[in-house]
C-alpha cells in the first residue's frame, strides 16, 4: 500500500521573463489501485505538476510538500524518485543515442530493483509485453526516441509502465495525438497495469476521450494553478458535455 501525498503545492516556472506562479496550492492523495485524472483547460499547469512531481530543473517549488510514503520525494534525485516507486512517462522524453529500447528497459528494471532481472523471464515479459501493445520485435533494437513517432513514444511509455511495475505512475496526455486503434492499445496497457499490479495511478489529460478506456475513481478538474472541483467518473462525463466553461472564469 503506497501513498504520494501532495499538499499546498506551489510552483514557479522559469520563463524569459522571468519568474511565473503557476500551481497555487494543490492537494492531492493517490493511493495504491486508485485511478485519479486531472483534466483542466490548455495552460492550466497540468504538466508543470507534473514536471514538478518528476523534479524538472525549471520548476522552483516555493510552497508545500510532496510525498511517497512519508518520504520527501522533492528532496529526492530523479532517479531516487524511480528508485522509490515513482514512475513519470515523460521522465526520458529525450533520445538517448546509441542505448537500445531493449537494454534501456533492462538498465532501468535493474536500477530500481536494485539487482538485474533473471535474463529468462526478463525476455519472456518483454516480449510479452511488447506483443499486447503491438509492436514488432525490431522495436527493442532500436535507440530509445531516436524517429519515434508520436504512437510509438506512447507505447514505449506503456512498455515501462508494464515492466517496470511502479508504485506510483503519472501519465501526462497519454492520449495527445493517438488515433483511436492506438488508443485503445495504450489504454488496454494501462489497464492490464492497474490489474496486475498495485499501481495508483495520476492519469492527467485535456481531452475526455481517454476517460472511456481508462475509468477513473475521482476526478479532478484543474484550472489555473488549482483544484477546483472534484468527482467520480460521472464528472469525466459532465466535462465531456459540458466543457469547462462553468468552471473558468467568465471572460469580459
Ligand atoms: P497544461 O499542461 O495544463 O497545458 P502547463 O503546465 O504546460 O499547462 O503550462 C501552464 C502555464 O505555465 C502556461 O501559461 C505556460 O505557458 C507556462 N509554462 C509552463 N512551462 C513553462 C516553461 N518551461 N517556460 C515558460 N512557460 C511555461
Ligand atoms: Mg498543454
Ligand atoms: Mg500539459
Amino acid at each position: 500500500m503506497s501513498t504520494l501525498e501532495i499538499r499546498d503545492l506551489q510552483v514557479q516556472v522559469d520563463t524569459e521573463q522571468g519568474a511565473k506562479q503557476i500551481l497555487r496550492g494543490v492537494d492531492l492523495t493517490v493511493r495504491s489501485g486508485e485511478t485519479h485524472a486531472i483534466m483542466g483547460p490548455n495552460g492550466s499547469g497540468k504538466s508543470t505538476l507534473a514536471y514538478s512531481i518528476a523534479g524538472h530543473p525549471k520548476y522552483t517549488i516555493t510552497g508545500g510538500t510532496v510525498t511517497l510514503d512519508g518520504e520527501d520525494l522533492l528532496a529526492m534525485s530523479v532517479d531516487e524518485r524511480a528508485r522509490a516507486g515513482l514512475f513519470l512517462a515523460m521522465q526520458y522524453p529525450v533520445e538517448v543515442p546509441g542505448v537500445t529500447v531493449s537494454n534501456f528497459l533492462r538498465t532501468a528494471k535493474t536500477a530500481i530493483d536494485g539487482e538485474a532481472p533473471a535474463l529468462r523471464h526478463w525476455v519472456k515479459d518483454v516480449r510479452g509485453a511488447m506483443e499486447q501493445l503491438r509492436m514488432d520485435t525490431a522495436f527493442a533494437d532500436r535507440n530509445v526516441n531516436e524517429g519515434f513517432s508520436g504512437g510509438e513514444k506512447k507505447r514505449h511509455e506503456i512498455l515501462q509502465l508494464e515492466l517496470l511495475k511502479p508504485k506510483i505512475a503519472v501519465l501526462d496526455e497519454t492520449d495527445s495525438g493517438l488515433d483511436v486503434d492506438a488508443l485503445k492499445v495504450v489504454s488496454e496497457g494501462v489497464n492490464r497495469a492497474r490489474s496486475g499490479t498495485d499501481v495508483g495511478v495520476l492519469l492527467i489529460t485535456h481531452y475526455t476521450r481517454i476517460l472511456r478506456y481508462i475509468r477513473p475513481d475521482f476526478v479532478h478538474v484543474f484550472v489555473d494553478g488549482r483544484i477546483v472541483a472534484e468527482g467520480g467518473s460521472e464528472l469525466a462525463d459532465t466535462l465531456e458535455a459540458e466543457g469547462y466553461d462553468k468552471f473558468t472564469p467568465a471572460k469580459a
